[in-house]
């Protein structure tokens, strides 16, 4: 009985987990924003996402190989994992993306957090595991938007891609917040 219950437990978490990063995958974060919208819904806290995505990955692939763009995905999985410990929540969205549930915290107080993550990713001298050679700067672009009255999840997490958007056109390397880019938020 007891090894059925861990091996269900087992299938469980192999179902929600992204296996390259450990991050909680897709399906776990969709699970989850529902739960967090529903909860700030019912108390009237505030709710902040962000999303974040790695920079140039592609040429990144191309000029490194996969293999060593795996590493840096579980590196930037790693530092994302320790900024979106519980109560907030991480997970790999997709690709080389990512998103951030920040329960009762604001969009503001986000974007000083994730200022400072980018700061840390951006200096890290990555080397490559194989050869030692150095990989130079990694980047990752981020969008932050904080639940609106009656807002449902779905347009939340939209409002957080068109900042992330807004990031990317604005040179990358930084954070945007959905509320200060009313061109794009308000689309
Ligand atoms: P941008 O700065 O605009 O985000 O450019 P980008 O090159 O990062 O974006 P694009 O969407 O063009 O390319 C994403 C790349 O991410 C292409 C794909 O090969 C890479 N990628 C996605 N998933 C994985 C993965 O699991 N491992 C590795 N190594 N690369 C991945
Ligand atoms: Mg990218
Ligand atoms: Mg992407």
């Amino acid at each position: 009985m007891h090894q059925l219950r861990d091996h269900l437990a087992q299938v469980r978490r192999d179902a929600t987990t992204d296996a390259l990063t450990n991050l909680g995958n897709r399906k776990a974060f969709d699970t989850e924003l529902r739960r967090a919208h529903e909860a700030a819904e019912r108390s009237g806290e505030v709710l902040a996402l962000a999303v974040v995505d790695i920079d140039h990955f592609k040429r990144f692939n191309d000029t490194w190989g996969h293999q060593t763009g795996d590493q840096v995905l579980r590196y930037v999985a790693s530092v994302l994992a320790r900024v979106g410990a519980p109560p907030r929540f991480a997970a790999r969205y997709g690709g080389e993306e990512f998103a951030l549930i920040f329960p009762g915290e604001t969009a503001e107080s986000v974007h000083t957090l994730l200022s400072d993550t980018l700061k840390e990713i951006a200096s890290r001298a990555l080397r490559r595991r194989s050869t030692n050679e150095e990989l130079g700067a990694i980047t990752v672009s981020a969008g932050v938007a904080e639940l609106k009255n009656r807002e449902t999840a779905h347009t939340l997490l939209e409002r957080a891609d068109a900042a992330l958007y807004a990031s990317k056109h604005a040179g990358r390397n930084r954070v945007t917040n959905a509320e200060t880019h009313a061109g794009v938020a308000a689309a």
